[in-house]
């Protein structure tokens, strides 16, 4: 694995090869990225990660500085996946050197979900992910369902203008079902255990829509319920079509999106 800390190094490491496959983080490194890479491994040539964590996304300073980023122990989880080729670890100047400022906005429609609790933040996601798709011109990206609007978004963005796939991948959990995030380790054991609880909760809304006519007012109510009962601040608890993000009342097709804060930590999951 070599790893690349700047851009001359990076243009002339993969000027080389056409068959990239392409997984940026913002470190804090767990087994959801490493599915990710291994995803890209199997179908590419080079497989190339990123760790950035990206200012412009963040909406909140205090939630930028306490990002659990730790390039050290990141390396050393990725030194051990034998078949990674590269990891490229860009300095704020290697991504927004001679750039002129972002003019990327996202349409009305799309300002729901996280986009109208994080205000800026996927126009920031647009931009760095526009600029590293320039820099590394991979053939395939890999990312989350984990993060379904921000794959969502990149995806119709990316594709419409570079040679590239947007993959999605399926979410990563743990043993107690809680979706493996890097904001996972703010968390203290004992908080740990509170937010698994949520979670189960919130998979076990799966069963109980299935036969429900009206699941938004059924999520509504459990959107309360959960509130009250953990003592937590949901931003939305929303039923909507994979294909557009528009609300609805169907169960097929549609994922459940949940969004909340436990504590300060801001935590998101869907089914
Ligand atoms: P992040 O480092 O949080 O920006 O995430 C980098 C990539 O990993 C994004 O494409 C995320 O959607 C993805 N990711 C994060 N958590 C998981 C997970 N539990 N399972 C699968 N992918 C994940």
């Amino acid at each position: 694995m070599k790893i690349l800390l700047n851009n001359q190094t990076l243009s002339k490491t993969l000027a080389p090869f056409n068959d990239i496959g392409f997984v940026p983080t913002m470190g804090g490194i767990h087994k959801g990225h490493i599915s990710l890479i291994n995803r890209s491994i199997k179908s590419n040539k080079k497989t190339i990660v990123s760790i950035f964590v990206n200012p412009k996304q963040f909406n909140n300073l205090k939630d930028f500085k306490s990002y659990p980023s730790c390039i050290k122990k990141d390396l050393i989880i990725l030194k051990r996946i034998k078949k990674l080729d590269y990891v490229y670890i860009p300095k704020f100047k290697d991504i927004y050197q001679n750039n002129k400022k972002s003019n990327i906005k996202i349409e009305k429609k799309y300002k729901i979900l996280c986009a109208k609790f994080r205000k800026g933040h996927f126009e920031g996601v647009l931009d760095v992910m526009n600029r590293l798709t320039k820099l590394i011109k991979p053939k395939n990206i890999f990312m989350g369902k984990k993060d379904f609007q921000q794959l969502f978004l990149i995806k119709n963005f990316i594709e419409k203008r570079f040679h590239t796939n947007v993959i999605g991948c399926k979410t990563i959990r743990n043993r107690n079902k809680l979706a493996l995030s890097s904001r996972n380790f703010l968390l203290t054991k004992k908080e740990l255990k509170d937010v698994e609880k949520i979670s189960k909760t919130f998979l076990n809304l799966k069963n109980k829509i299935k036969n429900t006519n009206n699941i938004n007012r059924f999520l509504q109510k459990s959107k309360r319920d959960l509130e009250k009962f953990f003592n937590i601040k949901i931003e939305y608890l929303e039923n909507r079509n994979i294909k557009n993000l528009t609300i609805s009342n169907k169960y097929k097709g549609s994922k459940v999106f949940l969004s909340y804060y436990y504590k300060n930590i801001r935590l998101i999951d869907n089914f």
